[in-house]
């Protein structure tokens, strides 16, 4: 049995109760498992009952609860409605904490978190593995001979082509400002925007040099912890933070094009406040802390010239929309871009099925809200889909491709990046 009473948990519960859930159910129209099951337990409500049951002790904290705590997609949206300030997902994500404590987590998944995701050189080198298995024409020969199956085979479906480089190895340390300085911004590079997605976070660095940032990449970073705070896995989430409060030295903000990266940079601050020595330091990290499309629509935006025709429909990532309430200014920039048409899709706030590793431990719960996710896209009459978040352009681009409808996925960034671009290509 779970001693809850000794967990932060309880106090959570006591939080929820003080914030007074009145059971409006106005947060069950925005819940995606609850839409897609219409059951209670699968619904925010249900779920904070569940968790209020095993804290008073009316119902054993076993495999039925640990399933609705898992079902969930913690993409707080429910959070974002709720007129009493319940913090749902969090309750729930402190609740996955305390059963990881009683089961010993499976072996796939704690070489993840605790091998491979602290370590860069670990992770470059497990890309260079698989970059090899792509380019040496492996992957074709294994998807024909059917030996991979299951979670596998949906990790290896969700891969896009590997850059020859991580964007990490490549990148100097001080990147100059084009023109006079304006900032000096640290630069976040996520783990999975550096291994997969370089291309979108060197458009990134650009669009910020052209807006007059020195951008200072420090070598130290680690992964910022997001996986880890999903997980329950507490320890490795605080011993992450203090590797990058001590990593960023002097600089104005500290900016990410990676939404969860950033969503986790700013709960630093709450993560180290009991440690004395980081208390301070990680406040200020969590005050500089700018998700790139906020930090650039902060600015005065250097209007890019360089006409862009296509047809693009934003999706807003979970940890940008309700875990950052950022809404208007990735659209703004995307407004911004000469011959760009900004047409929205239904449902643009609702989770994709990305959600961490929610597409390999719910595969057919993830791919029902990816497919309603690319029918929206398609309804919208978009050619491209742009977001701002690594695991959610994964899940797209993996929903493109099931659908061949040759929708292509793209950063905000990317399409600041290309108008730029053009300007300078054809003054
Ligand atoms: S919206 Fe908030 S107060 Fe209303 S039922 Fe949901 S959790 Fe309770
Ligand atoms: S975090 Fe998302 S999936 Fe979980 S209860 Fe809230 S709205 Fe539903």
């Amino acid at each position: 049995m779970i001693a809850l009473e000794s967990t932060s948990l309880w106090q959570f519960v006591e939080q929820a109760k003080r914030a007074n859930c009145s059971r409006c159910g106005f947060c069950l129209a925005v819940c995606p498992t609850y839409k897609l099951t219409g059951l209670e337990v699968q619904s925010p409500r249900g779920r904070i009952a569940l968790i209020d049951a095993v804290a008073r002790g009316d119902l054993a904290p076993g495999p039925g609860f640990r399933e609705h705590m898992y079902h969930c997609l913690f993409c707080q949206a429910c959070e974002t409605v709720c007129p009493s300030g319940v913090k749902i997902g969090r309750a729930v994500v402190t609740a996955r904490a305390i059963l990881e404590k009683e089961h010993e987590a499976s072996l796939p998944q704690r070489l993840a978190l605790r091998w491979l995701l602290p370590y860069p050189r670990r992770l470059e080198l497990a890309a260079t593995v698989l970059r090899l298995y792509q380019r040496l024409g492996l992957r074709r020969l294994v998807r024909r001979s059917g030996l991979m199956r299951g979670r596998l085979r949906q990790m290896e479906e969700l891969l896009p082509p590997l850059p020859t480089r991580p964007l990490r190895r490549e990148l100097p340390e001080v990147i100059a400002a084009k023109g006079p300085v304006r900032h000096r911004v640290g630069f976040f590079l996520g783990c999975f925007m550096s291994l997969v997605y370089a291309d979108a976070s060197r458009a990134s660095i650009e669009v910020l040099t052209e807006n007059g940032c020195e951008v200072v990449v420090p070598k130290a970073q680690r992964c910022c912890g997001a996986p880890h705070l999903a997980d329950g896995d507490r320890t490795a989430l605080e011993a992450l933070a203090r590797r990058n409060v001590d990593a960023f030295g002097e600089v104005d903000f500290i900016v990410s094009d990676c939404a969860a990266c950033s969503a986790t940079l700013k709960d630093y601050a709450d993560v180290l406040s009991g440690d004395s020595a980081y208390a301070a330091r990680a406040e200020a990290v969590s005050r500089k802390a700018r998700d790139i499309t906020e930090f650039l629509a902060g600015l005065p935006l250097r209007p890019p010239k360089g006409e862009v025709r296509r047809a693009v429909s934003y999706h807003a990532p979970c940890h940008l929309i309700h875990s950052q309430g950022i809404s208007e200014a990735p659209r703004m920039l995307l407004r911004a871009v000469p011959g760009l048409e900004l047409r929205e899709m239904r449902e643009s706030d609702w989770c994709c099925g990305s959600a961490g590793a929610y597409g390999l431990t719910h595969p057919e719960r993830s791919a029902q809200l990816l497919e309603r996710k690319m029918a929206n896209v398609e309804a919208a009459g978009a050619r491209v889909v742009a977001t701002a978040n690594p695991g959610c352009m994964l899940e797209l681009r993996l929903g493109a491709e099931r659908r061949g409808d040759g929708v292509e996925v793209m950063h905000v960034t990317q399409l600041l990046a290309e108008s730029y671009r053009r300007e300078r290509e054809h003054p």
